[in-house]
């Protein structure tokens, strides 16, 4: 695609774009009485306008039938989660009977574990990417220790070699390779969250798997921001928030996917009652007896309110579909790289290095060198959200939901002057 740095191009851009009428679906933080450039979907998505509308529906019911809205709710209560199942499986590309909504991020990835991560003398080791974020790390640190393991000794982490920024695919697949008789899990975030960049789930899968480990990822950055096709891929099971592209709204409910292969095998898991067959739950007897799907990881009645977020959310993306988002996504970050690179052009030496690589979902991540936190906080009161990380990056996500390729062009205009006053 031939870009050009101009407002008219942009605009021109904007006036094609298939998804143009969703931006107005969603509410944006004000900046002098102008909507923000807001590049922050990867951290915490925009609130779709029609989310109070569901919220108010579930109070409404709660008011008007007390406990009988388990039953008696428009979408009840009691079955409220599996109004999720043929929506979000599409999102992850999964069957339905693979997806279950429950509990948040970090508490599935545990809960999952337990299933996934059964070391024994031999095989005890995970492998992770270097720099995983912080609560996944935490997740694998406390859980080798609860079996019992040292984490030096048991946490295998990939990182880029000395002077790169990515982790080259094939020191993945060879650290898997040479690790094979010590592997009990390959535990990924399929998005890495600093630098935007998208793993190979696929092959991945395939070679952990002929190592004889298991295979889970953590799709925090990637569900509702890349094409996912968990199922074909063979993945064993994943797990993600949804406040972040899927504007379900800060700490909404999470979502889990087990292949359906497990569905039914003897892994060991922690049981609930929302995990039980649905026909006999209520009689409330001794001996769980699992729901033949995801369903069964799930253990308590879900919050209806967060669900109602959620369900405000997911019905976008069922007008979208995630073929029409991938496709604006990379022309529009196609775009934000093309207009940061002019304006390196612009100046004497290069300052803004992006790391993330073309394996990637709609964020890119870049260094400004020289330039540090003052340089952001200068975007931030022009009216740029986009954030900072420690010690030197900016992240941007141009949200192909809502985000315009005049946003792109405005934040190099702002990017460029704040250059320009240094
Ligand atoms: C955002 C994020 C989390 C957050 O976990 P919560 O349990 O939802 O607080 C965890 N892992 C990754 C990779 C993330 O990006």
């Amino acid at each position: 695609m031939k870009y050009s740095n101009t407002l008219p191009f942009s605009k021109a851009q904007d006036t094609i774009d298939p998804l143009r009428k969703f931006r107005t679906k969603f509410l944006f933080p004000k900046h002098k009485g102008k909507d923000v450039i807001y590049f922050t979907g990867n951290s915490l998505g925009l609130q779709p306008r029609s989310t109070a509308k569901y919220i108010q529906q579930e109070l409404s019911d709660w008011a008007k039938y007390g406990v009988e809205g388990h039953f008696q709710a428009k979408h009840p209560w009691f079955s409220y989660h599996e109004l999720f199942a043929k929506p979000v499986s599409k999102i992850v590309g999964a069957k339905s009977s693979e997806v279950i909504m429950m509990n948040q991020l970090t508490s599935n990835i545990h809960f999952l574990f337990v299933s996934f991560y059964c070391p024994t003398k031999e095989r005890y080791k995970i492998l992770c990417e270097a720099k995983a974020f912080p609560s996944d790390q935490y997740v694998l640190e406390s859980q080798v220790k609860f079996h019992g393991y040292a984490p030096d000794d048991a946490i295998i982490e990939v990182a880029p070699r000395k002077g790169e920024h990515t982790i080259r695919h094939e020191d993945v697949l060879s650290a898997i390779e040479k690790n094979k008789n010590e592997l009990a899990l390959v535990f990924i975030g399929g998005v890495n969250y600093y630098s935007g960049q998208v793993f190979d789930m696929q092959s991945i899968t395939e070679v952990a798997h002929n190592a004889g480990a298991m295979v889970g990822f953590d799709l925090a950055h990637a569900a509702g921001n890349i094409k996912l096709n968990l199922h074909d891929w063979n993945v064993d099971f994943a797990a993600w928030c949804t406040y972040k592209y899927l504007n379900s709204g800060p700490g909404s409910v999470g979502g889990a996917f087990v292949h359906e292969r497990h569905h039914t095998n003897d892994l060991s898991r922690f049981a609930g009652w929302w995990g039980h067959d649905k026909s006999t739950r209520f009689k409330m007897e001794k001996g769980f007896k699992p729901i033949p799907t995801a369903e069964s990881w799930a253990l308590s009645n879900v919050p209806i309110i967060s669900m109602a977020c959620h369900k405000a959310a997911v019905d976008i993306f069922e007008e979208t579909g995630m073929n029409a988002l991938a496709e604006k996504s990379k022309k529009l970050t196609g775009y934000l790289e093309f207009v940061i690179e002019e304006i390196n052009l612009n100046f004497k030496n290069k300052k803004l290095e992006i790391i993330t690589p073309k394996e990637r979902g709609c964020q890119l991540s870049m260094i400004a060198h020289g330039l540090g936190k003052p340089f952001h906080e200068q975007l931030t009161r022009q009216g740029v959200i986009a954030d900072w990380r420690e010690p030197n990056v900016i992240r941007m996500a141009p949200v192909p939901l809502y985000n315009s390729f005049e946003d792109v062009y405005r934040f190099g205009e702002i990017v460029t002057m704040s250059l320009r006053t240094k």
